[in-house]
């Protein structure tokens, strides 16, 4: 039996390796390790690709969470984040790593991203910021978030890490709240050939804080302008790579969603897969909705099909944080067991789709 990966990083790294190393000699022969050329090319041309005024490397998504919350942080005398319980934990660490607390929100049904409604409901005046997570690449419901924060003076944060070129009526997943981050890491659907990360957006006064944030505080050389400044770079060699990869995301998300939506058509009653049907979802996460997650894991392992659980225990049940409020997250705890992600990448071939939807047309 053929075995099908949930992921295997080594056919994009095979079939672009003359081109990255050709990215690799340029920067060698630049002289430039840290922010120099590449790295200043990559932030505009990553900027103009969103829509956006501005980009800021930085060295991770988790850093750029981090120093988007701190610029908020900066500027209110809060200090609760509002974040979802199923998105991984990457917002509630940061949250923490900033000084912050998270408090819970649940999520809408249908697309596991956060219920605006549920966000209106848990804001007070403890409420610095909000992390809108577009889960799985769909483009979450940040207009209506934005509209009950703007007044109340909230920064409304999205994490693109999962939907870097996702677009709705309102623009690119990162150019519609007050800053956008993104993760570079390898899997993430533009991906570095390491760790990565970037703030974007349109709010120029907390851009201009996270600009100092990400080195030190630094204003001008070796002098501190602001409080809580940190060592968060994009070095060049991730930038030069990046640049290459950033034109192929449309191509890679138009054929994720292909992949998804050929799982939508093949899978049984019992199956529902999360749909991605047009530009609104990077397809960065094939996920389904069974009554028995691990029973499906199993049908799908014994035909050799590799999963993953995105994510298996909600922030407010991990061990390592037991004082965290516990929400009231019906919808999110009620997923708990039932969902499962599917192989979803570019370099999927045909045959391995195909296997994967006769798995579950079976099932
Ligand atoms: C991957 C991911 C992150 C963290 O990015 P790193 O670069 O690994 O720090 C944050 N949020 C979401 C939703 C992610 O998927």
């Amino acid at each position: 039996m053929r075995r099908v990966p949930f992921n295997d990083l080594s056919r994009a790294l095979t079939s672009q390796r003359d081109a990255l190393l050709a990215k690799a000699a340029t920067v060698v022969d630049s002289g430039w390790l840290i922010h120099g050329p590449h790295h200043r090319a990559f932030e505009e041309e990553f900027a103009a690709y969103l829509g956006v005024e501005r980009a800021l490397g930085v060295a991770s998504g988790t850093d750029a969470l981090e120093l988007a919350i701190r610029a908020a942080h900066s500027r209110s005398p809060g200090n609760v984040v509002l974040c979802a319980a199923n998105a991984g934990g990457y917002a509630s660490a940061a949250a923490r790593a900033a000084g912050c607390l998270p408090r819970y929100v649940d999520v809408l049904p249908d697309t596991h991203c956060l219920d605006p409604r549920a966000v209106a409901r848990a804001l007070d005046d403890d409420v610095i910021a909000v992390v809108v997570t577009h889960l799985y690449g769909r483009a979450a419901q940040v207009a209506d978030i934005m509209a009950e924060c703007r007044a109340a003076g909230i920064a409304v944060i999205e994490d693109c890490a999962q939907s870097v070129g996702a677009r709705d009526a309102h623009g690119a997943t990162g150019s519609t709240g007050d800053l956008g981050v993104f993760s570079f890491y390898p899997t993430k659907n533009l991906g570095a050939l390491g760790d990565g990360g970037a703030v974007v957006g349109r709010d120029g006064e907390l851009m201009a804080t996270v600009a100092l944030l990400r080195q030190y505080g630094w204003e001008g050389k070796y002098r501190m302008a602001v409080t809580g400044g940190r060592n968060s770079r994009l070095d060049e060699l991730q930038a030069a790579f990046l640049s290459f990869r950033l034109p192929l995301v449309d191509a890679g998300n138009h054929r994720r969603r292909e992949i998804i939506a050929r799982y939508g058509g093949a899978a049984g009653p019992r199956i529902r897969v999360l749909p991605a049907p047009d530009e609104s979802h990077a397809g960065h996460l094939a996920v389904v909705v069974v009554d028995d997650a691990r029973d499906l894991a199993t049908h799908l392992g014994d035909r050799g099909i590799g999963t993953d659980v995105h994510y298996p225990i909600p922030d407010d049940m991990q061990p390592g944080h037991p004082g965290d409020p516990q929400g009231d997250l019906p919808v999110t705890h009620g997923l708990v067991g039932r969902i499962l992600s599917l192989p979803c990448f570019v370099e999927l071939t045909d045959s391995e789709i195909d296997q994967v939807c006769d798995a579950l047309a079976e099932y």
